[in-house]
Formats: structure tokens, C-alpha cells, sequence
């Protein structure tokens, strides 16, 4: 059980914002780049599709259906991904696993995760680690271009 507290650190307002309005939702079309996540334990799935050219994120839109971090994490990963090349963005992945599954504050601060401190809080819930990083692991496999189902286990 959660009490009020650990559900207000989970949920802060921006996580909730993106879970009402998530940002670059839908499909594209012309995409060179897509692949499927899957968290059987939570339930959530997406489906992550980019264009990449000259090695730069040019278009990131993800769809599908899960709980409010699972969604909020991908619709967040969205709105940093733009103009990352890919080891920008694996390298804010690292950053983020860390703040999401290290109990720590000495985080590297030479890379300015911003938003995603958001998810601090699912450190003290394993279950939901895997929610938050659900649309990362899509991407990772996504930048390999592998056709492969992604999952959580
Ligand atoms: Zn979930």
C-alpha cells in the first residue's frame, strides 16, 4: 500500500500532466526507425516510431496504452529526444536508470535530465521502475533498428 505522501511523490503534477495530455502522440508515417515495448507486470505497451537522419532524432511520436508513468515517461522522453544524436540519447538514459534505480542524489550533473527527476520516486517501487523505463528501453532498441519486441522481464 501507498500512503499520501509516496503517492504524491510518485504522481507529481507534471507526471499527471503528461499522462492527461501526452505530447507527440500518434504514429508516423514515413518513420526509419520503430519499435514495440511491452511491460506484462503493469500492462503497458507502446509502440515508438522516429526519423533519424544524418544520425540526429528529427521526429520522435510513440502510441499506446499504460499506466500514468509509463505514459507520462514516454510522452517526456519525446519532448527531450529532438535533435539528440544517439548516443546523446543513450547517454540520458543512463542518467535517468540512475536516478530511478540508484539511491543516490550524486547524479552527473553534466547532463541536465531536467524533467525527468520527475521520476525519482519510483525508486522506492521496483514495479514501477519498470514503467518508467518501459519507453526507454523502446528507444534503445528502436536506435538498433531491431524489429524485436521489447520486454520489462
Ligand atoms: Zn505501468
Amino acid at each position: 500500500m501507498l500512503d499520501t505522501s509516496e503517492i504524491k511523490e510518485l504522481y507529481q503534477e507534471v507526471i499527471l500532466d503528461h499522462n492527461r495530455n501526452p505530447r507527440n502522440f500518434g504514429e508516423i508515417e514515413n518513420y526509419t526507425h520503430h519499435a514495440r515495448g511491452h511491460n506484462p507486470l503493469c500492462g503497458d505497451q507502446l509502440d515508438l516510431f522516429l526519423i533519424i537522419e544524418n544520425d540526429v532524432i528529427q521526429e520522435v511520436k510513440f502510441k499506446g496504452s499504460g499506466c500514468a508513468i509509463s505514459k507520462a515517461s514516454a510522452s517526456i522522453m519525446t519532448t527531450i529526444l529532438k535533435g539528440k544524436t544517439a548516443n546523446e540519447a543513450k547517454k540520458i538514459f543512463d542518467e535517468f536508470h540512475k536516478i530511478i534505480t540508484v539511491n543516490s542524489d550524486n547524479s552527473n550533473e553534466n547532463i541536465n535530465i531536467g524533467k525527468l527527476a520527475v521520476f525519482a520516486g519510483v525508486r522506492e517501487f521496483p514495479a514501477r521502475v519498470k514503467c518508467a523505463s518501459l519507453a526507454w528501453h523502446t528507444l534503445l532498441n528502436a536506435l538498433e533498428n531491431s524489429s524485436n519486441n521489447v520486454t520489462t522481464e
